[in-house]
């Protein structure tokens, strides 16, 4: 389980800190604990070094750029990072907030676009908040924004906004927000990002979801996101919970593990297993769907229907094996006629669709119109 942004460094922690500590030491692969200013950027790193599962980002916040000394910020930013990089996994939380106001908006831009450079110099991902600046946001990303990995931070359901960072290949973070029942509209979103694009958060000591709403947030009310998300998905907790991991690595360059690096192209939606064949000879990088490396790669071992079997395990869990192809070339064709044979010899029912048209095809995400 992952909560990608939080506060734990914030004063609301100062009483029973030890205690959350200790529960995220247990339930959580990892939490990234987000600074909003250079001195609060250090204050986080300092909570995240004691902690192996706890990272840190370092940033300026909208709220905070009036009083930020940009030369001060890359010097403090070049020291920190040559002996702390280990613990540091992103640039930010940096954005516009033209809700509150608190810094003039020239300032802002600057602090904002600072950052985006840093994270390119760095090739570290960027956190990017924003509120009530959607449109100018969206401008400076499309123009600065195209070599770095964007994550939107507590996503609001702006259409504009998502269209951009969609195009641009960024990660859409969702927060409690998703949960509060007048937001119909922010839950009708999760069908338009793709599901290897959605990661999760708490934003705590803020923001807290529904069933605890106004309370104090810590992060292990991320499984209240986790659920309505995954029921939007209609998919199973524990599978959206571990494709939110994965999303999670791969968006702060946290290494995966051996299991989920290895070639798996098998994705249980209900009771039906999927088998989602590409033909990747055209493909460098690795290629995630469901929170599994579904390409093989280049200098791998020949697909074969016995590796395929061999993934599957037991088919009799399931009412039906569907074979999704994307791109058919003998090979694929090969290996399904063979997975076929076996299968229904053992009266297990199996289908072969179209990738273009298959059912899976939803968790890609829909076009925005
Ligand atoms: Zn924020
Ligand atoms: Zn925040």
């Amino acid at each position: 389980m992952v909560d990608t942004h939080a506060h734990l460094h914030f004063p609301q922690f100062d009483k029973d800190r030890e205690e959350i500590l200790e529960k995220i030491k247990e339930k959580f692969d990892f939490v990234v604990n987000v600074g909003i200013s250079i001195k609060d950027s250090i204050k986080a790193l300092s909570l995240a070094l004691k902690q192996n599962n706890i990272y840190s980002t370092f940033g300026v916040h909208p709220h905070e750029a009036k009083d930020t000394d940009l030369e001060e910020f890359e010097k403090v930013f070049k020291k920190v990072y040559k002996d702390y990089g280990r613990k540091i996994v992103a640039i930010g939380e940096a954005g516009l907030d033209f809700y509150r106001n608190l810094s003039p908006k020239e300032k802002q831009y600057e602090v904002f676009e600072f950052q985006i450079d840093l994270a390119k110099e760095y090739n570290l991902p960027l956190v990017i908040h924003c509120r009530n600046a959607e449109k100018e946001l969206s401008e400076i990303i499309k123009r600065k924004g195209k070599d770095i990995k964007g994550i939107i931070h507590c996503f609001n359901g702006d259409k504009t906004l998502l269209k951009t960072a969609l195009d641009l290949g960024y990660f859409i973070s969702y927060s409690g927000i998703v949960t509060y029942p007048k937001n119909e509209a922010l839950r009708e979103t999760v069908k338009y990002v793709p599901i290897d694009q959605i990661l999760v958060e708490t934003d705590s000591p803020y923001l807290a979801p529904q069933p605890v709403r106004g309370k104090r947030n810590t992060p292990l009310y991320v499984v209240y996101v986790i659920q309505t998300l995954a029921d939007i998905l209609d998919i199973d907790f524990l599978e959206f919970k571990r494709i939110v991991t994965v999303n999670a690595k791969r968006a702060f360059n946290i290494p995966l593990t051996i299991k989920e690096l290895r070639f798996d192209p098998t994705i249980k939606v209900k009771n039906v297993l999927y088998v989602y064949l590409d033909n990747p000879s055209h493909e460098k990088d690795v290629k995630f769907f469901f929170g599994k490396n579904v390409s093989k790669l280049p200098y791998e071992d020949k697909l074969c229907a016995g590796h395929i079997l061999y993934l599957i395990k037991n088919p009799k869990l399931y009412d039906k094996i569907v074979f999704v192809v994307e791109n058919p070339s003998q090979e694929i064709e090969k290996v399904i006629k063979e997975c076929k044979e076996y299968l229904e010899k053992r009266n297990v029912k199996v289908e072969v669709e179209d990738g273009k048209h298959s059912e899976i095809r939803r968790f890609f995400g829909q076009k925005i119109i």
